[in-house]
């Protein structure tokens, strides 16, 4: 399987361990598949006997010819092991007939990004073997918050890789900013900037195609490489759960093999969502997939109207990870529904005016699988108490508005078919505004805030978040949103 840019100006093909390794294409688009793998019903008839590291290994197969099946069954076993994964790697839990929550969270971060950050690293270690490179990779990461986290987690210690996080200075909550902060390992470096999360991607990709910092880089005997969703190695492993998911509900019974299932994402950079289609596409039984967002309702107006209009306020709420307004991802649907000439003329219309409007055919075929719904911060907090009340099930924040884009869905279409809800982070990394959505206000400091939502919920506190306040703080730096480049050769001396 080779790789080409979404934007295929130079007809570059590379291999699964180059794009790991590199990233971003040369052209500033991002890499896909050249064709999709496809998913038969007798393979998905031997997943469903397999465990989660099994299924992991088979679908990252079909993508990543050029790696093992020996090497991704070892890579899968040790990223999804249980004694990271101590809920199991993705549960699947029914809350009634229709809706099931799909909890991607149960990983050392709390979060879903560990889904495919605890796999990354390892594909990317391989990866400079197979390239034979003998460089440094340093990851630069902007972070909404969570996907910092993870990537530290799952970049500490590693050999031959160093990795510098950027996250918006107050466009975090108190527990991922801790989380961050007090980070362990010899290879890490986090830095808040004054900006919000767009800036600090922004700032990313600068830097990225700076030549002038490349070629510095490379006299220090080093070169960059990504871990945000941009990089196809954290996407492959998203499309999994869906699978895996399926398969779950084939062996409760939910479902029989080809009958359809309907999946709702909490969207941001639109990643996670971009898997779940990839899965469709390569033949797994899904009808409708519905795209929540926030009051960032960005995505929710491009499918209503076909229009992608990033001139408008940009709000602050409650899901951090999902204050967005640039969803780098979105790039490749538009590649699968428009074509590499199109996707260059609409991605340049977005930087130059910040704005675009795909053609009908475009907009055709993007609504023959797509529908968007938002939740405001009132929405969100109503729906936080309707499930606990309902369900007795503690949602958090983003889970929440994706509860609540399902429901509008149901309600709007009467489409009853079995709705798998990503649930994206435990509700104890945004405790303050869960606990505050259930039963006013919360304590004034957030850590008490775990505290009292373990009491009034009678839920653990999961693992990862456990003396977070005893911690030590390790990184203080706040830097503009210009200067991270000069934080970054700071941080490699
Ligand atoms: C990153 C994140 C999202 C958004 O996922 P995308 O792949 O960026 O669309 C949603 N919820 C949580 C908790 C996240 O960390």
């Amino acid at each position: 399987m080779k790789f080409q840019s979404t934007r295929d100006l130079d007809g570059e093909k590379l291999s699964a361990a180059q794009i790991i390794k590199q990233g971003l294409a040369a052209d500033g688009g991002l890499f896909v598949p050249e064709s999709i793998p496809t998913l038969t019903s007798e393979e998905i008839e031997a997943l469903r006997k397999v465990d989660y590291p099994t299924r992991a290994a088979k679908i990252l197969g079909k993508f990543l010819t050029d790696y093992t099946e020996e090497e991704l069954l070892a890579d899968c076993r040790a990223a999804y092991a249980k004694t990271s994964f101590v809920g199991g790697a993705a549960p699947l839990v029914a809350l009634d007939e229709t809706l099931h929550s799909l909890e991607l969270w149960h990983g050392p971060t709390a979060a879903f990004k560990d889904m495919a950050l605890q796999i990354m690293p390892r594909l990317l270690s391989r990866a400079l073997v197979k390239t034979g490179e003998e460089r440094t990779a340093l990851i630069l990461v902007a972070t909404s918050g969570d996907t910092g986290k993870a990537a530290l987690e799952g970049y500490k210690d590693i050999d031959r890789i160093k990795i510098a996080v950027f996250y918006p200075v107050d466009g975090v909550s108190r527990v991922q900013k801790l989380q961050m902060q007090t980070q362990t390992g010899d290879n890490v470096y986090v830095c808040a900037i004054n900006g919000n999360f767009d800036d600090a991607q922004t700032g990313v990709k600068r830097i990225f195609s700076d030549k002038g910092a490349a070629d510095l880089l490379n006299e220090k005997g080093y070169f960059f490489s990504s871990a945000n969703s941009i990089n196809w190695g954290r996407l492959a492993p998203q499309i999994v759960y869906y699978v895996s998911a399926y398969c779950d509900l084939l062996n409760k019974g939910t479902l029989k093999m080809g009958e359809k299932m309907n999946v709702t994402v909490p969207t941001g950079n639109f990643g996670n969502i971009f898997a779940a289609y990839l899965a469709k596409l390569m033949g797994l039984p899904i009808d409708r997939l519905v795209c929540a967002s926030n009051k960032n309702n960005i995505l929710t107006d491009f499918l209503n109207t076909g229009t992608y209009d990033r001139n408008r306020q940009f709000h602050l709420t409650m899901s951090p990870s999902m204050d967005i307004l640039i969803s780098s991802n979105l790039e490749r649907l538009i590649y699968f529904t428009a074509g590499a000439e199109r996707t260059a003329q609409y991605m340049k219309s977005l930087s130059e005016t910040g704005a675009y409007t795909v053609d009908p055919d475009v907009k055709q075929a993007i609504d023959a699988s797509f529908c968007g719904f938002f939740a405001d911060e009132e929405t969100t907090a109503k729906t936080i108490r309707a499930f606990m009340e309902r369900y007795h099930y503690l949602a958090d924040t983003h889970t929440a508005v994706a509860l609540s884009a399902a429901e509008q869905y149901i309600e709007k279409t009467g489409d009853r078919k079995p709705m798998v809800v990503a649930s994206t982070a435990s509700p104890y990394k945004f405790a303050s505004d869960v606990y505050t959505s259930l039963y006013d206000k919360a304590p004034a400091d957030p850590l008490a805030a775990l505290d009292a939502l373990s009491a009034k919920t009678a839920t653990e506190i999961p693992y990862p978040l456990r003396g977070i306040g005893e911690r030590k703080v390790r990184f203080t730096d706040v830097v503009p949103a210009a200067d991270m480049w000069e934080a970054v050769k700071k941080y490699l001396g």
